[in-house]
Formats: structure tokens, C-alpha cells, sequence
């Protein structure tokens, strides 16, 4: 941890400066009426010369600056998909004060932003940000790509109670503001454990009532993560009582659906219909298609999120812009041997009748979901008990091992690892079309689905490092799926309105200074598979709540974000 003192952002030597320079002109002026007295001068000049010394000084300390920063001559993307104009954009304290041409007005700062765009700051609506936040409260690869906004609490996991959580964050001070959702996976667990079982009717009461706690703490809504435990176990019906409280309190519900595979149409109407019996907001979170032979199959998943918009469901869709995913090794096992959890897995894996069928369910999702049909598709990330095992491939393990390269030689591998904790890993079963398809979709936002990396540590996906900057310079510049202004707004007011952040995600006086400075030109994510490591590119100002947390290109070491409350605490 960097001690708090040296990360404040200090303008002592500035406002000394202009104290001597004020304190200068005010000695100076007695002095000039003296000698213009007693020079014969008439007392009228001598006035003028004294008024004029003391002009500067008096307004320096009288008159404030109209604004505090001025953004300048860029092109404005306001958030909405509306046109880009020319203007600028004036901020006061942490607000957006007036947009439009605004010269003369004086600010204490100004950013001139010509050849540039100047647009809200980014929601990303999926990230696992607790994942290292504590250790870089900056967010570095978060905010260098524009980001502003981290929402967390997704695929049904949250820490619990919220407003402990919420409270360590604010405590922090992070660069970026953050918000959360409640996940259903973990308030199951507090309730229930880790076991294969409907739940009773008092287990359901008290489920609804951590829910119902949650939302009064400041969640946004509720998150479930249906294909991992405790998620897998639960009924749609379950999840529709807990849906019903969060949206009654004015949340939403995001969902990791229990099936991206083969059964992924199953699972999209499932999500529908979470949101039209909860009667709340429903969202396909970072939606895909996994599995070779299920490629093609966003054309019908779209068709579904539209006939139930059509019939009045609010359903939206977020997505990242990569054709893998990634998540821990245990999702290639199959969910009722993972009931208990890891220790029971574990038991498990040592008996060796329950072993052979957990491993003919290992193999058949190397074969035909996040495998891929080929454990080369299989890319560790991160191994806590090995980390010499980041960047290697389920086939390279598997030969490492000694063993003849199969799919059965290759399940065994992945048990191994599994036995000895598991891992993270990286899943190439996704294919461009759909990916661009899904992206394409006008209801579909971003989320990076990324955490914050411990730099140069393992081969973590490079979404955390380069979702937002690879949609704009991948997917607007270079293969033009979406315009320059669709995409922002897919980034800033779409997000803001799902998540009912009213104050922010578009330009508009009286909205919190949320603003991002980038050349379109350049914009790019530079984390790739192999290096995933860097930064993106093409930010050159960031502003968060009205500070500069990026300045000509630079971080500034302010850390301004705010925890943002959900609608039942903030009401
Ligand atoms: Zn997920």
C-alpha cells in the first residue's frame, strides 16, 4: 500500500505563487501614490496608476474562476447516439456545469481537447473488480481505458452483508466509483450451504429478507450465476421469489445463465422469464455462444430478447468483445459433483467409481462446450498452488505430465489440477460472428467481465485491460460494426439507464463530472492472449467526479470515485 499522503494530489507550490504576486501588488500600490504625489502628478493619475496595481490583486482574491475545468474544441459525444459537436464542457466542483461555446468564460484549468472526442465516462456493468481493487485502488486498467464506473456483484456472488463491503470501499478511495449487485449464489450459501436441495419455505423467507437488506444497503439488484453451486441447485422458481423483492425495491437482475452451450435457448428464456415474473429489468450478462457446434445459434437468442421486449419484458443484453471467456477450471466439472464444495470434490475425485463419471462429464465439455473440441482451447491463467502453469494449455500439461495427447489423457490432467485447488483458465470456444452479432444488437452494453490484475502477475484474459478500448478501436474504427457514437452509448447512457444511475452517463449540466478525453484515431487495447499485461491506448484525460485521475496522458494520483447506492438506499 502507498501511503495516503503521498498520493494526494498537492497544489501548494501554484497557490504560493499567486499569494507572493497579490501580496506583491498590494505593497506596491501605497508606494506608487506616494511618488506620484510627490512628483506633482495630479491625484486623479495617481489613482488610476494605484487602481490599476491594485486591480489584479484585488480581483485574484475577490473573484473566482468561473469553473474549475474547462474541456475545450473537442468533438462531443454526449452518451446519447446522437451526433458528435463541436462545444465545451465546463465543470464546477463534481458536476457538469454548462456544455456549448463557452469563450470567454475563465476556469482555474483548462484542457484543450481539438482533434479529440470528449465523451461521458464508461459503466462497465460486469466486473469482478474486488478482485485486486484492494491492492490497486487505482484500477489502472480500468481507467486507462476510460472507465469510470465499476459495477460488481455478478454471476450470483457477492460479499455479504453489502454494506460491509460497500463501506471497505469507501473507505479505500478508489479511482473509479463503484457499485454493486447482490449475488443470489451467495445468499443462498449463507442460508443453505452447498447442497443439491430445494429450499423450504423458511429458507425462502429468510433469502428474501437478505435480499430485501441488500437492496436497503445500496445494491443495484440481484445477480445469479446459474452454472455454477449454489446457483445450479436452484429452481427458476427460487430465484423468481428473490427477484420479486429486488425488483419491487427498484433493482434488476443480471444473469450468468446456466447453459451458454448447447442448451443456450433454454437458459435466454429462463433469464425472460426471471424479469417477467420478478417484474424487474433482466439481463443476459456477458452473452455468448460457446461450442463449435452451437456457433450461429446469437441469431435465435437475439430473436428471444426481442419478442420479449416486444411483449413489454425488459430485457437487455451486456457483452465483452472476445471470442474466449474465462472463469475457474471447476466449470468444466460437472455441477452435482461439486455439491459441498471443494473438499467434497475432492472425496469425490478419490473414489474412483464417482471419478470415471465425473471425468466422462469433464470430457464431454472438452468436446463440445468450453473445450471447444480441443484442449488447446484451454489456457490457464492462473494456478495459486503453480504458477509456472499460467500461459500453458490443457494439450501442453497434459504431455508435460507424460501422457499421450487424447481427450480422456486430457480430462485426467484437468481432474489433476482441479484435486489440487483448480484454476483459472481461459476458454477459445466462441466465434467472431456471433460475437459481432451480439455486439450489434442495439440493446446489447459493455462489461469487461475483468478484475483488477496484479500486474505482470500470471496471463489473466485481456478483457480486464482492453474491452472498452478494443470495442472502439476493433469494432468502430477498423471493422465498423458500430458507430463512433453507438458504441459510447453503449458505454455510458445505456448502462446508466439499466442501472438507474441518473446522474451520470451522459453530458448534460447538472450530471457528476464523469468525462473522458480520446483520440479515435488511436484508441486501442494493447493486452493480447500471449502478453496480456498493458494498458490500453488513446486516453488521454480522465475525469472522475469532477478531478482529473488521468491528465495529459498521465495518472495524476487522485482517486475521487464514490461508492454509488442502488434505489431503495438512495431514495
Ligand atoms: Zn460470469
Amino acid at each position: 500500500m502507498i501511503p495516503r499522503r503521498l498520493l494526494r494530489n498537492s497544489r501548494k507550490t501554484e497557490h504560493g505563487a499567486k499569494q507572493f504576486l497579490i501580496s506583491l501588488a498590494v505593497r506596491a500600490a501605497p508606494f506608487a501614490l506616494l511618488i506620484a504625489s510627490l512628483s506633482g502628478i495630479a491625484c486623479v493619475s495617481a489613482l488610476v496608476l494605484a487602481t490599476a496595481l491594485l486591480r489584479p490583486a484585488l480581483l485574484g482574491q475577490t473573484q473566482q474562476q468561473q469553473y474549475d475545468l474547462m474541456i475545450t474544441g473537442g468533438k462531443i459525444i454526449d452518451g446519447t447516439g446522437g451526433s458528435w459537436y463541436f462545444g465545451d464542457v465546463a465543470i464546477k466542483g463534481d458536476t457538469i456545469a454548462a456544455i456549448g461555446k463557452l469563450d470567454p468564460a475563465t476556469a482555474a484549468r483548462r484542457i484543450d481537447a481539438s482533434g479529440l472526442v470528449v465523451s461521458p465516462g464508461f459503466i462497465d456493468v460486469h466486473t469482478h473488480a474486488r478482485r485486486g481493487i484492494m491492492d490497486d485502488p487505482f484500477a489502472k486498467n480500468y481507467i486507462w481505458q476510460g472507465v469510470t464506473t465499476v459495477m460488481e456483484g455478478p454471476d450470483g456472488s457477492s460479499p455479504l452483508p453489502i454494506k460491509d463491503a460497500l463501506d471497505r470501499i469507501a473507505a479505500l478511495h478508489t479511482a473509479p466509483n463503484y457499485g454493486t449487485l447482490v449475488g443470489q449464489g451467495s445468499i443462498r450459501q449463507q442460508v443453505m450451504g452447498l447442497v443439491n436441495r430445494n429450499a423450504t419455505p423458511e429458507e425462502i423467507a429468510k433469502m428474501r429478507q437478505i435480499t430485501r437488506q441488500a437492496m436497503l444497503d445500496g445494491a443495484f439488484g440481484i445477480s445469479t450465476g446459474l452454472i455454477y453451486i449454489p446457483g445450479n441447485f436452484t429452481p427458476t422458481e427460487e430465484i423468481v421469489e428473490l427477484a420479486k423483492v429486488a425488483g419491487a425495491m427498484g433493482g434488476i437482475h443480471t444473469s450468468h445463465m446456466r447453459d451458454e452451450a448447447f442448451h443456450v435457448l433454454d437458459s435466454v428464456k429462463e433469464t425472460i422469464r426471471i424479469g417477467e415474473e420478478g417484474g424487474l429489468p433482466t439481463q443476459v450478462t456477458h452473452h455468448k455462444i460457446i461450442g463449435t457446434r452451437n456457433w450461429g445459434m446469437s441469431k435465435e437468442t437475439i430473436r428471444l430478447v426481442e419478442e420479449a421486449r416486444a411483449r413489454g419484458v425488459d430485457a437487455t443484453i451486456d457483452a465483452y468483445p472476445y471470442t474466449a471467456s474465462s472463469s475457474s477450471t471447476a466449470i468444466l466439472i460437472p455441477t452435482w459433483a461439486q455439491e459441498g464444495g471443494q473438499k467434497a470434490l475432492v472425496e469425490r475425485l478419490d473414489a474412483p467409481v464417482q471419478k470415471a463419471k465425473i471425468k466422462a462429464g469433464v470430457i464431454e465439455n472438452l468436446k463440445t462446450d468450453r473445450g471447444g473440441g480441443d484442449p488447446a482451447n484451454v489456457v490457464i491463467a492462473n494456478c495459486g498452488f503453480d504458477p509456472k502453469l499460467a500461459g500453458k494449455n490443457l494439450s501442453e500439461i497434459t504431455k508435460l505430465r507424460g501422457r499421450e495427447l487424447n481427450l480422456e489423457n486430457a480430462a485426467e490432467t484437468l481432474l489433476d489440477l482441479q484435486h489440487a485447488g483448480g484454476c483459472q483458465a481461459i476458454y477459445h470456444a466462441m466465434d467472431e460472428q456471433d460475437t459481432e452479432n451480439i455486439l450489434r444488437y442495439p440493446f446489447t452494453m459493455i462489461g469487461s467481465d475483468g478484475e483488477v490484475p496484479h500486474f505482470g502477475v500470471g496471463a489473466p484474459h485481456p478483457r480486464s485491460y482492453g474491452t472498452f478500448a478494443r470495442v472502439l478501436g476493433r469494432y468502430v474504427r477498423e471493422r465498423h460494426t458500430l458507430t463512433l457514437e453507438d458504441a459510447v452509448r453503449r458505454m455510458t447512457s445505456l448502462p446508466s439507464a439499466r442501472f438507474r444511475v441518473y446522474d451520470r452517463g451522459l453530458l448534460r449540466p447538472g450530471l457528476k463530472a464523469d468525462v473522458v478525453v480520446f483520440d479515435p484515431a488511436t484508441v486501442a487495447d494493447k493486452a493480447t492472449f500471449e502478453n496480456p499485461h498493458q494498458y490500453a491506448v488513446g486516453f488521454r484525460d480522465v475525469i472522475v467526479n469532477g478531478k482529473p485521475v488521468i491528465e495529459n496522458a498521465k495518472l495524476t494520483n487522485e482517486r475521487p470515485g464514490r461508492v454509488l447506492y442502488g434505489p431503495a438506499k438512495t431514495k
